[in-house]
Formats: C-alpha cells, sequence, structure tokens
C-alpha cells in the first residue's frame, strides 16, 4: 500500500518503520526534523496525505488531531482511509471520523496499548472504532505492527475501550502499590507479598506483570530505577481522557476519579514528573497515614 504517516514520535517512528520494513510505501510528516530508516519524508502534512491508500496519524492529543486533520483530510483520495492511532477524547476521534466520512473517507480511530517496546517490536494491541469496511482495509496494516486488532464497534469506540482499560490500570496500580507499602509496615515480605498474590484474587496485569516492587516478579520499569516504561504523566493524561468521557456521559466513576486526582498530585506537585506510573509504590512508602 501507499501509506501517509503523520507523527513520528516514540511511537510513531517505530511503527512507520515497521510498515516500510514489511514493503509498504511509507511517506512520513513530522513538525519535528525527523529522519527514519525506509521512509520519504514530505514537506507537510497535506503532501504526506495526497494520493495515499491510508494515512495514519499519531500525534499527542485531540487538539492536535483536528488541527491536522483540517489539513490532510481534503487532501485526500475519496475512498481512502485515514487511522487515527492517537490516544485522544472521544469527542475528538468521533468529529474527525465524521469530517473523513464527509469527503468521502474511511475512518477507523486505533490506540494502541504496549508502549514504545510493543511499536518496536509489533506486538501493540490495536483497539478499533470503524466501520466494517475501514476495519478490513486496516486489518493488514495492524497485522504489521501489532499482534491483535479488535474490532470495538462504530467511530470512537476504540477510544472508549482505549480510555476504560486504562482506567482500570491506574486503578490498580495504586491498590498494589499501596498494598506493599502496607505490607512492608506489616512486616511483610514482599517476595511472599508476591507470591500470594500474584496467584491470588488480588492478582492483576500491575502485579503479575508489571510489578512495581524493584527486584520482584518479572522485570518491569521498578527494575530500572523507574525509569519509563509507561510514564506517570501519560497515566494522568489517560486518566483525564476518562474522567472527561465519564463527566460527558454521566457515568459514576469514584475509583477512577481518585486515581486522576492522585496521579495529578504524583506528576504536578511531587517527584512523579518523568518517572515511570508504577513509581507510586515508593511514593506510598515513604509517606505515612496523615
Ligand atoms: P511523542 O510526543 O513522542 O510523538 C508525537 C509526535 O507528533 C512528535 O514527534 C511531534 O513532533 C509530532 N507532532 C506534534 N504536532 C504535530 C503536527 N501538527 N504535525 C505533525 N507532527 C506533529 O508521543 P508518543 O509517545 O509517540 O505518543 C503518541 C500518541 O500515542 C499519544 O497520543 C500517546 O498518548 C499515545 N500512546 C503512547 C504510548 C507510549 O508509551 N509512549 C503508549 C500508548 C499510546
Amino acid at each position: 500500500m501507499n501509506i501517509g504517516f503523520i507523527g513520528l514520535g516514540n511511537m510513531g517512528a517505530p511503527m512507520a518503520r515497521n510498515l516500510a520494513a514489511a514493503g509498504h510505501a511509507v511517506t512520513g510528516f513530522d513538525t519535528a526534523n525527523v529522519s527514519l530508516d525506509g521512509v520519504t519524508m514530505a514537506a507537510t502534512a497535506a503532501e504526506a496525505a495526497t494520493g495515499r491508500d491510508v494515512v495514519i496519524t499519531m500525534l499527542p492529543n485531540g487538539d492536535i488531531l483536528r488541527r491536522v486533520a483540517a489539513q490532510i483530510l481534503p487532501a485526500m483520495t475519496k475512498g481512502a482511509c485515514h487511522i487515527d492511532c492517537s490516544t485522544v477524547d472521544v469527542d475528538s476521534a468521533r468529529a474527525v471520523a465524521d469530517l473523513a466520512v464527509a469527503q468521502g473517507l474511511l475512518a477507523a480511530d486505533a490506540p494502541v496499548s504496549g508502549g514504545t517496546g510493543g511499536a518496536e517490536a509489533g506486538t501493540l494491541t490495536f483497539m478499533v472504532g470503524a466501520s466494517d469496511a475501514a476495519f478490513a482495509t486496516a486489518k493488514p496494516l495492524f497485522d504489521i505492527m501489532g499482534q491483535k486488532a479488535v474490532h470495538c464497534g462504530a467511530s470512537g469506540n476504540g477510544q472508549a475501550a482505549k480510555i476504560c482499560n486504562n482506567m482500570i490500570l491506574g486503578v490498580t496500580m495504586i491498590a498494589t502499590c499501596e498494598a506493599f507499602a502496607l505490607a512492608d509496615k506489616l512486616g511483610l515480605d514482599r517476595q511472599a507479598m508476591f507470591d500470594v498474590v500474584s496467584t491470588s484474587s488480588g492478582s492483576s496485569w500491575s502485579m503479575n506483570t508489571y510489578c512495581p516492587a524493584p527486584g520482584i516478579g518479572p522485570k518491569s520499569p521498578a527494575d530500572n530505577g523507574y525509569a519509563p516504561g509507561f510514564a506517570a504523566d501519560l497515566m494522568l493524561k489517560d486518566l483525564r481522557l476518562s474522567q472527561l468521557a465519564a463527566k460527558g456521559a454521566d457515568a459514576d466513576t469514584p475509583m477512577g476519579a481518585a486515581a486522576e486526582q492522585l496521579y495529578a498530585r504524583f506528576v504536578e506537585e511531587e517527584d512523579g514528573k518523568g518517572r515511570d506510573f508504577s513509581a507510586m509504590l515508593p511514593r506510598f512508602s515513604a509517606r505515612s497515614r496523615s
């Protein structure tokens, strides 16, 4: 396929590289000065989009996505497909998809899980909001960039799945970290705590796969001084998106709201900025109840 790829940052660059390595013709654009092996760079976003079968965007937020979409969608050939892989608010995803469909294009919102490691290895999970036709067009590309693509329903539903998943992740990471800090204060060995919880009803991805305690469980950012991994700032972004969506949908999400407040404090007032989101454990360890 002839593919345009806009937003070649930590995630977009390796995703575009994998598409090029699989034999697709990839034309890229980024506002930063980026050059990538196997990817032809365009001078503007519109140029990267013109005449392509598929245009993929991987951008920081919904405002930037809306701005870029206004430039690229009119430049695209009728019947081509726009796939947005950024994590953005549900409203922006739906507005951009509506604009694409109004221009005679196919549209998919396809945020990812799996982080930069998954992007490099081509093992991302895609959560996709799209028509059947858009999903069918995009699926072969998801198969190159990832290991799984779930069609979640119509436009916006990919973003809905993403923020619900990450709301669970934020809440379970906090619960896991506060439980470790409590266990420490009760004199319970961390390895024993892991051995019990990881095979009991308190188990979760946060405990079993991404254990926040250094030296315990599989290798995780805790074993690397809490360098991200998945930065606390990005978790805060996703928790804010989930609260925005919850307000819009009048959904009661008290645990998600508490997680948002805690990560906001951690990132904006404490030492969480630039650290992995599992660095909540040393935060709790250093605190007392009051
Ligand atoms: P990043 O900041 O590394 O990359 C974003 C890129 O977009 C940058 O290179 C930037 O120069 C470019 N950009 C900004 N404005 C632009 C514009 N107007 N036109 C063209 N390019 C522009 O961010 P990232 O880590 O690659 O994340 C991208 C998206 O993926 C975000 O929405 C993020 O929430 C999501 N995400 C990130 C991760 C992760 O672990 N990093 C995991 C899952 C999802």
